[in-house]
């Protein structure tokens, strides 16, 4: 069984075989990294959307928000603070950004583990398609 929210665990044995953000958070494949703590990571998109374009992601594999759990709480905390962290060291506090959580295939979900994207730098429009 895999500890659901332990700070400071031992990640790479969370890590699930063949997750692409798990393999960025061990530093087996290469990201641009722009933001790291002991639970969370935040690297470029590497098909950005908007100027700026930064994942955040838990160390721990979550393949979505729907898998989130109580256990979770202070993670998603955590998550949703180092997203504001990003957005604001990139400049994007004033002139606004987007927090955006694709939840499943439906809703545009590619990679199964759970990532905030903070988009900004240029005008975004309401409601997303
Ligand atoms: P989603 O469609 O919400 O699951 O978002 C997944 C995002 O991950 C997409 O915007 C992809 O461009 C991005 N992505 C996929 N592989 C990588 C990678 N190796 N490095 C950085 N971003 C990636």
């Amino acid at each position: 069984m895999w500890p659901e929210d332990s700070a400071g665990g031992d990640y790479e044995l969370m890590a699930e075989q063949d997750c692409i953000f798990c393999k960025i958070v061990a530093g087996e494949i290469p990201a641009q990294l722009v933001y790291e703590d002991e639970r969370a990571v935040a690297f470029r998109d590497i098909n950005p959307q908007a100027p700026t374009h930064v994942l955040v992601i838990p160390r721990e594999h979550i393949a979505s928000l729907d898998e989130a759990n109580d256990a979770h709480e202070n993670l998603l905390g955590r998550l949703l603070l180092a997203a504001a962290r990003v957005a604001r060291e990139g400049g994007l506090a004033r002139s606004g950004y987007r927090t955006v959580i694709n939840n499943g295939a439906g809703a545009g979900q590619s990679v199964f583990h759970l990532h905030l994207h903070v988009l900004g730098g240029r005008p975004l429009k309401w409601p997303p398609g």
